[in-house]
């Protein structure tokens, strides 16, 4: 194991082994068969690469991802690691070239894909080689039931029979009980260690939002959160990731669409740009995805909501591997809830599997309706209990009221019930706001007990209260299609008067309200280091392209973070920053402290005030007057004065200098607080001044003796 840990450091650049990372390479260089069961960006890799290193011979790892492994070779070959991978794309004096060196045991690390290993050439092939371990990635694709089905997965068990020496390891983030059960059952792990970590990814903020102009409101949120951050929009049509993508464009943003009916040309160009250019956005159906292994995708948006909790969970997933912080955003609205229903209804799938499919959206509309933290159910659901609420997602934020809906609830009931179960929602709430429209005149419900009856609430509020009644099952919509709502056998009892209907009350669109907690940069960066960052990410992209590599391949985000954090002044300092190890040392080392060097820190900015403090003193050391300064920064005069006298008393500025005063205002200020001081306390110095001077000026003079 010191082994393993020397490598950690010296190769890979990282101090502490997380999770149970330190156990399964133990388990795996004893000879020992392991599952590990670890969500994206847990660092799974790690766990066959460094027993692979350290045990003789080839480490065999089998992935269904073919476009994934010249970038996964990329980044060990930039480790000087020992790595090859053998696929469909390569030619064939290439594929011979690789083969010899496996024969020779001249690779250390062998990306493979299921159907070439199991080709009669290739498995005795390494049966004269040495081999170290199997590390079979994406070990879901052996589940049947599972989307990512792969056949020739399930003929990895003959691995076992023909290598029995090999210790096997198999790895999935995929949770769930059914499947494990199955990787064990199909890949004859049944000796096997299990690894369970814990599901939580706790740097990414999740947030749920519901109502209308979705788009709006998503863009509000991107420039709010991730003015220039790469990231993924999920949209469930063709045409809608077109359209999307189109808008976004014009909005200023770097967008393309992802999806099926793309030629294939035209998908990778998608695919490479947003993996080796900084702040591309893909719009994109569900197809687009599984192959991507970026680690500073810093969002994942759902314009369309997901079709269960595992889509939801495995989509914004994606964001934040490299555990900087990351943002989960979802919109959705009634139109999702009914459609969702209906193709749940409609498919041609058997009883049962549409009773699945059935239950696995009820779990997913009740994550976007509860009113308690999202990240609590969201593990729940995959049998992970976590104890208080999380702190860190829209509902422990911003909790959503809740109201006594049953009135209204009653009211609507009742007129889907008069107008004859035979209308839409919209139609529904036109008639309880008493909209005299001719389909209404001409049905003639404008005769109706319920019409106009719910004048008390606006259009939007009914659709909430509709949408709700829909996810929460007190209404169901047509089977036939044609978006036609229902009273349900649940809502008897709430009719009756029986039972009480507490909802969610609306969010009413209003520009987005005060700006929440976010998941930007500034949460771990402070703001008198984004110009160094920006300047080494520009760097990194620069160096990217000499390499023809991705960026991340070069340093993730969070070691240039830390790179612009702690600035260090010499390589030997560089040593220590997480993520440089010594081959990238050598390697990048020198170019980002020149990087470094050449931007210093003004004086005034060498301190230890907070983060606000220093925004102030950016600002004024650029030269902007206290107004400016205000305005800009949209806070309070008295606020930069206080600012300012914090500046003062560390020392970092002279108040004579800075002060809009006379040198006789600035005695008669220094004398009134010598005679009238009061422990501190302004207001006697102020009232003996007359007032004539703001308190944040005569906070500033205090500051200064
Ligand atoms: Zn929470």
């Amino acid at each position: 194991m010191k082994h393993a840990q020397e490598i950690l450091q010296k190769t890979f650049g990282y101090n502490d082994f997380r999770h149970h990372q330190s156990n399964i390479i133990q388990n795996l260089l004893k000879g020992e068969d392991a599952l590990v069961l670890m969500p994206t960006g847990g660092g799974k890799s790690l766990c066959y690469q460094i027993p692979a290193l350290i045990r003789e011979g080839v480490g065999i790892i089998v992935s269904p991802l073919i476009a994934l492994m010249q970038d996964q070779v990329d980044a060990l070959q930039q480790l000087d690691i020992r790595a090859a991978f053998l696929n469909s794309t390569m030619e064939a004096t290439a594929q011979q070239q690789t083969e010899q060196q496996v024969l020779k045991g001249e690779i250390d690390l062998l990306y493979i894909a299921p159907e070439r290993l199991m080709t009669s050439r290739m498995l005795s092939l390494l049966e004269q080689s040495s081999i170290a371990l199997f590390a079979i990635d994406e070990a879901h694709c052996v589940s049947q039931w599972g989307h990512d089905f792969r056949k020739e997965y399930q003929q990895l068990r003959i691995l076992h029979e023909r290598f029995p020496a090999v210790p096997r390891i198999a790895l999935t983030a995929t949770a769930d009980q059914r499947t494990r059960q199955e990787i064990i059952e199909q890949l004859n792990l049944h000796d096997a260690k299990l690894f369970i970590n814990s599901f939580d990814r706790p740097n990414i903020f999740y947030t749920i939002s519901e109502g209308l102009n979705a788009r709006d409101r998503l863009l509000s949120f991107l420039n709010q959160e991730h003015p220039t951050d790469a990231g993924i929009v999920y949209c469930l049509s063709r045409k809608k990731v077109e359209a999307t993508a189109a808008w976004l464009v014009k909005q200023g943003r770097n967008a393309l669409p992802y999806h099926a009916g793309l030629s294939n040309e035209m998908r990778q160009e998608h695919q490479r740009r947003f993996l080796r250019e900084d702040g591309i956005i893909i719009v994109a159906t569900i197809a687009f995805g599984m192959g991507i292994d970026k680690p500073d995708v810093r969002f994942v948006a759902h314009l369309s909501l997901p079709k269960s909790i595992e889509a939801y969970y495995q989509e914004t997933g994606r964001a934040g591997r490299d555990g900087a912080p990351a943002s989960a955003w979802m919109s959705y609205g009634l139109q999702d809830v009914i459609s969702l229903r209906q193709m749940a209804q409609d498919s041609d799938a058997s009883e049962q599997f549409k009773r699945v499919l059935h239950n696995k959206l009820e779990a997913m509309l009740a994550l976007c309706e509860q009113r308690h933290c999202r990240r609590q159910s969201v593990l729940a659901y995959f049998g992970e209990t976590l104890d208080k609420p999380c702190g860190h997602c829209d509902t422990c934020i911003n909790p959503p009221e809740q109201w006594d809906a049953t009135e209204p609830a009653r009211k609507a009931l009742s007129c889907v019930h008069r107008s004859g179960q035979r209308f839409g929602v919209n139609y529904v709430i036109d008639v309880l706001l008493g909209k005299g429209t001719d389909r209404i005149k001409q049905f003639g419900h404008n005769a109706l007990s319920t019409y106009g009856i719910g004048k008390e609430l606006g259009e939007q509020e009914w659709r909430s209260i509709f949408r709700q009644l829909i996810a929460l099952g007190y209404l169901n919509t047509d089977v036939d299609g044609h978006g036609a709502i229902k009273i349900s056998e649940k809502s008897r009892p709430l009719l009756r008067g029986e039972i009480e209907l507490i909802l969610r009350k609306p969010k009413l669109d209003k520009a987005s309200s005060k700006k929440s907690k976010s998941a930007k940069h500034k949460t771990t960066l402070r703001s008198v280091d984004e110009p160094l960052f920006e300047r080494l990410r520009e760097h990194r992209l620069k160096l990217a392209k000499e390499h023809g590599v991705p960026p991340y391949i070069i340093f993730h985000d969070s070691t240039l973070e830390e790179m612009a954090t702690t600035r260090p002044a010499t390589l030997d300092a560089m040593r220590y920053i997480p993520g440089v190890g010594e081959k990238k040392l050598e390697k990048f080392g020198e170019a980002f402290l020149a990087v470094i060097l050449s931007s210093p820190l003004p004086d005034i900015l060498k301190n230890n005030l907070s983060d606000t403090i220093n925004e102030t003193l950016i600002l004024l050391d650029e030269g902007k007057d206290i107004d400016t300064i205000a305005e800009r920064r949209d806070i309070k005069v008295s606020t930069v004065y206080s600012h300012l006298a914090e500046a003062i008393e560390a020392g970092l500025l002279d108040a004579h200098e800075i002060l809009p005063l006379t040198s006789d205002e600035y005695n008669s200020i220094v004398s009134a607080l010598e005679m009238f001081d009061d422990n501190g306390r302004l207001k006697p110095v102020f009232e003996a001044l007359d007032g004539n001077h703001d308190y944040g000026i005569l906070k500033c003079v205090q500051a200064s003796f």
